[in-house]
């Protein structure tokens, strides 16, 4: 096998896994991925087909018998909990009143809001995740700061600064017509930066702090810039599930309330989705809409169990989300072991864990043609994974069929695995030199 201009290329050598669909994926136990100078993935397959052209290409990084997978998608998390993390002890109305207001309000600040976006970035970087649809405070200046933040980590991010316009604090609530001018200029100025690695998402926190105008006049701004996104939560606790209904009684149900005020469709992006009914799971599956699945965040919040299952059959796209800092663990794979604990009839084989943080989540937002596998034509944003730096890991891992290897990862992985972080073929993290053309020894 060749390619075209091999000069341009840069070879990752390594033992490839990448998933194709919930099922099936590819393996090569020694494998190369060729990434052209415009971040796209030139080739994939054995190291043995491309060794005669190695000479030639601009530079290759020798993995050894490190994993290179793509990149982790964590569809759901808030830059401005970061710090709150772990702070256990009531359900969702409650900790919010809490913990989480007093925490956003701090965002009024410039400087913490560098400190702590600088911070997050960093955090998700070392975790693999490659692409995060992020959450900040009400705060203009500091939304923008977490772009400036973003534009400089190399991350690839879909972000947007949130809306309340009633039942918040009163440093957290905004007027409505200001809310969306100030949601529109940050449009404007931070959507496709980068040929696209930074996007927009309008973001009601939820239906009960947004009045019926704000929704319904954000639908109209959502439709007006092609490719935003709008994100938002949807009944994650029972308590704020009856708190939606007196708000909205001649709604149908809580889904119902956004599909009225013109928000379901394809990139909208609703967390939870625990408690829906057959009708609701199928509207999103109808409309195209994603539900982020975020299990560790359900766990701390006693909130409930996401029906896997039925939104699986009504076909709706599902996510996975961290959800920091409801969900305590930034890691992907923390996520994926706690989506298949949290299923208490039910198991999640490993291939299928992986689909979901990986191209299920860019399914889930639309991009799927450009990432979420390694494949040919698609962006290069990839992970390379040495499971031996972690303890508990058996020890021959490396040695065994695909299902074996991921489940060890998913069930003992953390951020300790991740030797480095891919987007577009530049390093956003390494843990280490990388050693050129010298194979390393493990
Ligand atoms: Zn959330």
């Amino acid at each position: 096998m060749s390619v075209k201009d091999s000069k341009s290329c840069t070879a990752y050598r390594g033992h490839i896994i990448s998933p194709l669909d919930y099922e099936t994926y590819i393996e090569y136990v020694d494998g190369v991925i060729l990434v052209g100078n415009d971040g796209k993935i030139e080739a994939v397959g054995p190291w043995q087909e491309f060794q005669s052209q190695s000479a030639s290409f601009q530079r290759v990084l020798d993995y050894g018998k490190r994993l290179i997978l793509p990149g982790f998608i964590d569809l759901h998390v808030h830059l401005v909990q970061i710090a709150q993390t772990g702070r256990s002890g009531d359900t969702l109305l409650g900790w919010l009143n809490k913990y989480i207001f007093p925490a956003e309000a701090k965002f009024a600040s410039a400087d913490h809001a560098v400190k702590l976006a600088d911070w997050f970035f960093r955090e998700l970087s070392k975790n693999g995740t490659t692409l995060a649809s992020v959450f900040t405070s009400i705060h203009h200046e500091a939304t923008d700061i977490a772009f400036q933040s973003a534009a400089q980590s190399g991350c690839r991010v879909i972000m947007g600064k949130v809306l309340m316009d009633r039942n918040a604090p009163p440093e957290l609530t905004e007027d409505t017509a200001r809310s969306l001018e100030l949601s529109e200029e940050l449009c404007r100025k931070w959507h496709g930066y980068d040929n696209g690695r930074l996007s927009y998402a309008f973001t009601p926190r939820f239906a009960p702090t947004s009045t019926s105008a704000q929704m319904q006049q954000l639908s109209a701004l959502w439709q007006k810039y092609p490719g935003s996104f709008m994100q938002t939560h949807l009944s994650e606790n029972t308590d704020e599930i009856s708190w939606v209904h007196e708000l909205f009684p001649d709604c149908k149900s809580y889904l119902d309330v956004y599909d009225r005020h013109g928000l379901v469709g394809p990139n909208s992006l609703f967390a939870h989705s625990i408690h829906l009914s057959d009708q609701d799971l199928r509207r999103l599956g109808e409309a195209g809409a994603a539900t982020i699945h975020c299990p560790s965040s359900n766990f701390f919040l006693k909130s409930g169990a996401f029906p896997y299952k039925r939104a699986r059959e009504a076909g709706v796209h599902i996510g996975l989300g961290s959800d920091i800092a409801a969900g305590p663990e930034i890691s992907l794979f923390k996520v994926m072991k706690d989506a298949s604990y949290i299923q208490s009839d039910l198991w999640l084989n490993p291939r299928e864990l992986l689909y979901l943080s990986t191209l299920g989540g860019a399914k889930a937002v639309n991009m799927d043609k450009q990432i979420g596998s390694l494949e040919v034509g698609k962006e290069a944003d990839f992970i390379v994974i040495d499971p031996t730096l972690k303890s508990a890991v058996p020890f021959d891992i490396l040695d065994q069929p695909v299902d074996d290897i991921l489940s060890g990862l998913i069930y003992v992985g953390d951020d300790r695995m991740i030797v480095a972080t891919y987007v577009r073929g530049q390093p956003i993290y390494q843990v280490e030199e990388v050693h050129e053309r010298q194979r390393i020894k493990l």
